[in-house]
């Protein structure tokens, strides 16, 4: 059987308060018909990266909701999460293509690990991102609703990589993407959902931390909690630019001497790649005192994320492709002023000039952190738009009330109009 993952218990009336009371009352009702629905997730890992961080509170809200719901990890060696990796950035892009030998190796991890999966068990299984999506081809002839949930931007893919995807991709019932320009442009493809995801604003990520404590929690990491301090939240993958980070960084320090900067990023189980990135980084800060690269390898958790995006006078998150960007939503909820590239899920959550900063460059990047270092009144104001936005936005009851929306869908039940946009 799948690895499963233990999530804990969390309480929807904890939420009452952070949500709106309609919202509240629109999740029971949809509840309803789905008492005791069996549900499951499956993804590639339970750590690190956006999917585990919303599975956490995810799952837990739905069992409150009273479904039958559990999350499992697939397995995998090496040699599968190497090629997973090709295909996460083939998908977002690279040319390189699969090998042979590495389409075989893929095929074989999602056969193997659909041998584990007894997929017949649910009325819903929801397959999340590329890694584990051929395992539904096991499965011909079912009863089971299968749901695609994909957390990338899919419009302009390595058309081969992506060809080979498609198969599996075509046999779901539906298939979920953070935005309408995300679509792959294929035939046949199978109803196509559109919802953003969410943070939980009561994980020890995201819960209301005061400023002495964050304080002292970077105070212990060496930073100087007296000047100014940039930071970037992420794994360490190009597409996250954290070489652009530095050099935004060295080009704010011309005109602001005592700024620092803190780039933490967490290593993903999934994610061979991510060390060689980190030794790039590590190379590219080239011993600078004020630039501190840290990991949960340094003991970074949860709460140590919280405190530097809450102790940080900027936080950056200079993507150059992003699926949708949590970090970004983890800091306008902070009410930090935030400064991220004008790509992906991002321009979804920051209106430039309004709730906070796009930018296009690293030039550009350097450019905003000096205004918001000189004008910090000025940051503060469209910060703390950007909070009022993620409220009403991208919190987690409203992705709860989606997936709920979708499952009453499925299930042929009647549940009055429908808040999800579906495509085809
Ligand atoms: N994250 C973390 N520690 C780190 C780096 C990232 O906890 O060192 C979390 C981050 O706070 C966010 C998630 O991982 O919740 C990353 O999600 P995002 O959508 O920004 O990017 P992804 O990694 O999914 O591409």
């Amino acid at each position: 059987m799948l690895q499963l993952v233990n999530v804990g218990h969390k309480s929807l009336g904890d939420y009452a308060t952070l949500a709106s009371r309609g919202l509240m009352d629109e999740i029971r009702r949809l509840a309803e018909p789905l008492q005791g629905k069996r549900v499951a997730h499956v993804s590639a890992t339970a750590f690190g990266g956006g999917v585990a961080e919303i599975n956490y509170t995810l799952v837990p809200l739905m069992v409150d909701a009273g479904l039958d719901v559990e999350w499992r990890i697939i397995r995998g060696a090496e040699d599968f999460f190497n090629v997973t990796k090709s295909i996460h950035n083939a998908l977002q892009g690279d040319p390189r293509s699969l090998t042979t030998e590495e389409q075989a190796i893929f095929r074989r991890y999602n056969e193997l690990n659909a041998a584990e999966f007894p997929a017949d068990d649910y009325d819903f299984v929801i397959i999340h991102d590329p890694q584990p999506i051929a395992i539904i081809d096991s499965f011909p002839d079912r009863g089971t609703r299968w749901i695609w949930r994909g957390h990338i931007d899919f419009s302009t893919p390595n058309a081969e990589v992506m060809a080979f995807l498609l198969p599996s991709l075509r046999r779901y019932d539906d298939a979920i993407f953070h935005m309408h320009e995300y679509l792959p442009s294929a035939d046949g493809l199978p109803e196509a959902v559109i919802w953003p995801p969410a943070i939980d604003p009561l994980t020890p990520k995201n819960m209301a931390l005061s400023p002495e404590d964050a304080s002292y929690i970077l105070d212990q990491f060496g930073i100087d909690v007296e000047r100014p301090l940039l930071c970037q939240v992420s794994r360490f993958d190009p597409w996250k630019d954290p070489l652009g980070v530095i050099d935004a960084y060295r080009a704010v320090k011309q005109r602001i001497p005592q700024v620092q900067l803190a780039l933490v990023g967490s290593m993903a189980h999934d994610d061979p790649e991510g060390w060689e990135y980190y030794n790039r980084t590590l190379e590219h800060a080239a011993d600078d005192p004020d630039i501190f690269v840290l990991s949960n390898m340094n003991n970074v958790g949860a709460v140590e994320v919280n405190a530097f995006q809450v102790h940080s006078s900027v936080v950056i998150q200079k993507s150059i492709k992003e699926g949708f960007g949590l970090t970004v939503t983890e800091a306008l909820w902070k009410a930090r002023p935030t400064v991220a590239g004008r790509v992906g899920g991002i321009v979804a959550q920051i209106t430039d000039g309004e709730t906070g900063w796009l930018v296009d460059s690293s030039a550009e990047c350097a450019q905003a952190c000096i205004e918001i270092l000189r004008d910090p009144a000025e940051a503060r104001t469209r910060a703390l738009k950007g909070k009022e936005h993620v409220r009403r936005h991208f919190l987690t009851p409203r992705l709860l009330r989606d997936w709920l929306v979708l499952f009453n869908r499925l299930a042929g039940n009647e549940t009055g109009g429908s808040t999800i946009t579906v495509v085809r």
